[in-house]
């Protein structure tokens, strides 16, 4: 009781963080590490899972000191985590049988190609809400005991645990006594029907998985167990879990059918609420499970932009013309607008609602005025429109019209990106005060099942907003533009398209 503090893990692509709130959901101290990235051969991507548990519990420590408290001021603990990315184990000596291997890895792209060709792609959809890509869980999961020498015998003799990150944090630093995880991140390694709320029969032959070595899968809130005293000094309770991006969701409050968040950093990641109906479509955005609360499953539609802040960083390191990410607002506001100008950043590809994976980059519209104020303002602007077009295809996919945008992420520090965004929205769109949405999501959600937070209603009543944008431009000006860039988007276009 009475305990002040609960303790967020972020756990990274790159770095592990820890980061203690207060009550008042205050951020108290941060502690980080980055940690090795081990890029093995061409397109494959992997980290030492011993090293991911020694750097998150290193930064729990030392976010403790900072603050000047120890584990049991902590009420408990909430774990977010780079999503899809696994982890294999033995069971009894708990040492990793493999590296990690990263959602990033391309190393099973083959594997799901076969599987393309085979037809199993309607049946993967229409069971996961996922399209098939090497981005997801079980074909890295396959590989490994496929290819590490004895894994598979010993995987079907039980001794071999697997999982995503959270499932490795929560298992460490249970000392082994908790073998779990949760539906947000269940729902992202394409074994999990997220319509019948488990690991599905089919999907493991299919995958030729043992189900012994799966975690158990829990509501993303309540108790997954407490860490060992070996490990935190005193039990603390680890009571919730999410994946990053849902983490965030949760985080932003987009509690209701109809919100939506868009985190704008190297890429933009988007997330809309269809509350509790999974909404399967071919448009390829896919469907998730948002998180699992009292009793309920929530669902999610998630796109994504692949170049979003990048094209700032382009701006800057390429072309030269900015000298650091943050001018680009300045040098944009210097033009009243890009005079034409659109640029479409397909460096690599299209994704949704395009699907071309062979669209390059393109700039159309250029005259003898354009200066480099209308590229960089078209750069911006950029963002923005790749962003509209994943939230129309959301739209359409679920039948949902989307009122207010909340946002967070690198570039969501832009005015003019985010009013710019408002205005060919129409929407209005709220930038939160604590712009450090997915380690709130994990903090409410351990908070909310020990009340330290009392409930859903009071959290979203008590998010504050630093800043508010609402549509200031007329909605034949913000259509004008859209058909504008429409049209260089055709023109980015490959020829197969
Ligand atoms: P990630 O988590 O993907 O590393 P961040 O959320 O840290 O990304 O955001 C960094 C990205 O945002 C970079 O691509 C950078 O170019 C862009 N960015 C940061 N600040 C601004 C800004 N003020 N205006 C536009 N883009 C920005």
């Amino acid at each position: 009781m009475n305990k002040k503090y609960i303790m967020s893990l972020d756990q990274g692509t790159t770095s592990s963080r820890a980061i203690i709130f207060d009550r008042n959901t205050n951020i108290v101290s941060v502690s980080q590490k980055e940690f090795t990235q081990l890029f093995p051969a061409p397109g494959q991507v992997e980290h030492n899972a011993e090293e991911i548990w020694n750097t998150q519990i290193t930064v729990a420590k030392e976010a403790l000191e900072k603050a000047g408290i120890g584990f049991d001021d902590i009420d408990s603990i909430g774990i977010t985590n780079q999503r899809e990315t696994v982890v294999v184990w033995d069971k009894d000596s708990g040492k990793p049988v493999y590296n990690a291997i990263v959602w990033q890895c391309r190393r099973t792209a083959e594997l799901c190609d076969k599987l393309k060709a085979d037809g199993c792609a309607d049946m993967i959809k229409s069971k996961t809400g996922l399209v098939i890509d090497a981005y997801f869980s079980a074909t890295k999961l396959k590989w490994i005991l496929d290819n590490v020498e004895g894994a598979r015998a010993k995987a079907e003799s039980g001794s071999l645990l697997c999982g995503t990150i959270d499932t490795w944090l929560l298992w460490k630093l249970t000392d082994g006594k908790v073998h779990a995880t949760d539906y947000s991140n269940a729902s992202r390694t394409m074994l999990y029907n997220i319509n019948e709320l488990c690991w599905d029969k089919q999907l493991l032959e299919l995958f030729d998985i043992p189900e012994s070595m799966l975690p158990r899968v829990l509501p993303s809130s309540g108790l997954f167990g407490k860490t060992s005293a070996d490990v935190t000094g005193v039990p603390v309770k680890v009571c919730g879990i999410a994946g990053d991006q849902q983490a965030a969701l949760f985080g932003q409050t987009c509690f209701n059918k109809g919100e939506a968040k868009n985190t704008y950093g190297t890429g933009c990641f988007l997330l809309l609420n269809t509350g509790d109906t999974p909404h399967i479509n071919n448009d390829g955005l896919v469907s998730t499970i948002a998180w699992g609360i009292d009793g309920k499953v929530t669902y999610a539609l998630e796109g994504s932009v692949f170049v979003g802040g990048a094209v700032i960083q382009w701006l800057r390191d390429q072309l030269g013309v900015i000298s650091s990410a943050a001018d680009s607002e300045l040098a944009a506001s210097k033009v009243a607008d890009t005079d034409g100008v659109y640029l479409v950043p397909a460096f690599t590809g299209l994704g949704a609602p395009y699907w071309d994976q062979y669209a390059k980059g393109t700039v159309v519209g250029i005259t003898r005025g354009t200066n480099k104020y209308h590229i960089i303002r078209a750069a911006l602007e950029a963002i923005a429109y790749q962003s509209y077009d994943v939230i129309k295809a959301m739209e359409n996919s679920a039948d949902i019209s989307l009122v207010e945008l909340n946002v967070d992420g690198g570039a969501s520090a832009n005015n003019l990106l985010i009013q710019f965004q408002s205005d060919i929205l129409g929407a209005v769109i709220n930038r939160p005060s604590c712009i450090e949405s997915t380690a709130l999501g994990a903090a409410y959600l351990a908070g909310l099942a020990t009340g330290f937070f009392e409930s859903m209603d009071s959290i979203k009543a008590n998010k504050s907003i630093s800043k508010r944008f609402t549509p200031q431009m007329s909605r034949e000006i913000a259509d004008n533009k859209l058909n504008g860039w429409h049209k260089a988007v055709n023109k980015a276009l490959s020829d197969e398209n």
